[in-house]
């Protein structure tokens, strides 16, 4: 830049002189002008905190990256080689192929959401998956909120507020990212009966707890932790008894909301819904998110007088799911219709049901793609994630990198695209329970990139 000294920091130029230079047009024709500005801004700032000697070339440079970072979207593809299936923090289950499509037809256009097309009427916008969840599950009736926390406060404050809910000592959890039972129960505007020990509570600690302003009696599955020793819980169908001997109602908030029996994939049984609809609750709860394989939902089931208390109240509307996720958890449902091929229709089943052979062979195919000397096969575990199956750990083969292991898994969540990967023992681990086999190449290039 003529007339610039470049080694002398009192002259770092102003502004307006850095943008009539035809570098800063360049960038202006790909980045809002106000953006380059203040990326050029930024980076003469630095260089008067540092007393650092201006160039122009670097300036410009500088400039040039910090606006292509901010240019690539925020929210983008990660390929999860922590092996962790249900992994809250990268979006928990990836969707089958049937609810991705019916998602980007959805999207594309307007569809019947609340309209039946039968009589050209206003209809519901559950109808759909509430049919779907009767049919997979034995409910009378059945709705759908945004996520399963928003399920259990519609449930609490249509069923319990002003009232009483009574809960073992052993159930009061946190599910994660501070959402805790007890605070629900006093959010839905109802009290908490806290009933047994932590470790033991039995029936006649329920019948105790009753009084004229108990609303309901509340069981929440010990999803995300396990119990072992001296415990004893009491059997449901001893609780929804007790419950409807009383007058009152039973729920149950399963959190993971399997709809088929897990030990059929070599899986710990965890309670389905539809078992804990034929134990008699009057209200089942869970997610669409875990073990369902499906988008973020909450799922309500049960009695059809106790949905419609539901779905009457003022909350719903602000609870509601949009077209695109009943979209995804209507097409996930229906794969549900047909058990024979559900675990290749359903990522989150298929990679659960892996077996540590099939994930052996899958990282021989990615050894194949890279350097020689790179990495090695080790075996391993996997764990289940998403407050599912705890105490569950899968065998896997895992790939372990040779190398730095901090700088490299760095490396690997910034490169293109981003990888999550776990370390432990100080070596960096890819355990390819949860990488599709088309996500290989990305990985391998990934994974040459970083190293
Ligand atoms: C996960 C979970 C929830 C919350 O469901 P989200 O879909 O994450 O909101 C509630 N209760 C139990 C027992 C859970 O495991």
């Amino acid at each position: 830049m003529p007339g610039m000294d470049a080694t002398n920091p009192r002259t770092i130029p102003a502004l307006h002189r850095l943008l009539d230079q035809p570098e800063a047009w360049a960038l202006c024709a790909q980045h809002p002008r106000a953006a380059v500005a203040a990326a050029l801004r930024a980076h003469l700032t630095a260089l008067r905190g540092q007393g650092a000697p201006f160039i122009a070339e670097h300036a410009f440079a500088a400039a040039a990256a910090a606006l292509a970072a901010a240019a690539r979207p925020g929210l983008r593809r990660v390929i999860n080689a922590t092996g962790v299936v249900l992994h809250t923090n990268l979006g928990r289950a990836p969707l089958p192929q049937a609810a991705r499509d019916a998602v980007a037809a959805e999207a594309a256009g307007y569809c019947n959401l609340e309209l039946d097309l039968e009589t050209g009427r206003r209809g519901h916008r559950h109808a759909a998956c509430s049919a779907l969840l009767s049919e997979l599950t034995g409910a009378e009736a059945a709705l759908v909120v945004n996520n399963g926390a928003a399920a259990m406060l519609l449930a609490l404050s249509a069923l319990a507020a002003g009232g009483e809910a009574v809960v073992s000592r052993g159930e009061l959890v946190e599910i994660g990212g501070g959402f805790r039972i007890p605070d629900v129960i006093r959010q839905g505007g109802a009290r908490l009966a806290e009933v047994g020990a932590t470790n033991r509570t039995r029936l006649a600690d329920y019948a105790a707890a009753i009084g004229p302003e108990t609303r309901l009696l509340l069981r929440v599955h010990q999803s995300n932790f396990s119990q072992i020793g001296f415990t004893a819980i009491v059997e449901p169908r001893a609780l929804v008894a007790l419950a409807r001997d009383r007058g009152l109602l039973s729920v149950v908030d399963l959190g993971s909301g399997a709809l088929v029996d897990l030990s059929g994939y070599g899986l710990p049984a965890e309670p389905t819904m539809g078992q804990a609809v034929a134990q008699g609750f009057d209200l089942v709860v869970a997610s669409g998110d875990k073990l369902l394989g499906g988008p973020q939902a909450g799922l309500l089931l049960g009695r059809a007088a106790v949905v419609a208390r539901l779905a009457g109240h003022p909350l719903m509307r602000a609870l509601r799911c949009d077209k695109l996720t009943l979209a995804a958890l209507e097409a996930t449902l229906r794969l549900y219709r047909d058990p024979s091929g559900l675990r290749q229709a359903v990522p989150t089943l298929d990679m659960l049901a892996a077996t540590a052979a099939e994930i052996g062979a899958r990282a021989v195919r990615l050894l194949a793609l890279l350097p020689e000397g790179m990495a090695e096969i080790v075996p391993g575990k996997s764990l289940v994630g998403g407050g599912s199956l705890p105490a569950t750990e899968l065998p896997t083969c895992l790939l372990a990198l040779h190398g730095p292991a901090e700088a490299l898994a760095k490396r690997l969540r910034l490169g293109r695209p981003a990888v999550m990967a776990r370390i432990a023992g100080g070596r960096l681990l890819l355990d390819l329970r949860t990488v599709a086999e088309a996500e290989l190449p990305d990985l391998a290039g990934a994974l040459r990139d970083a190293a």
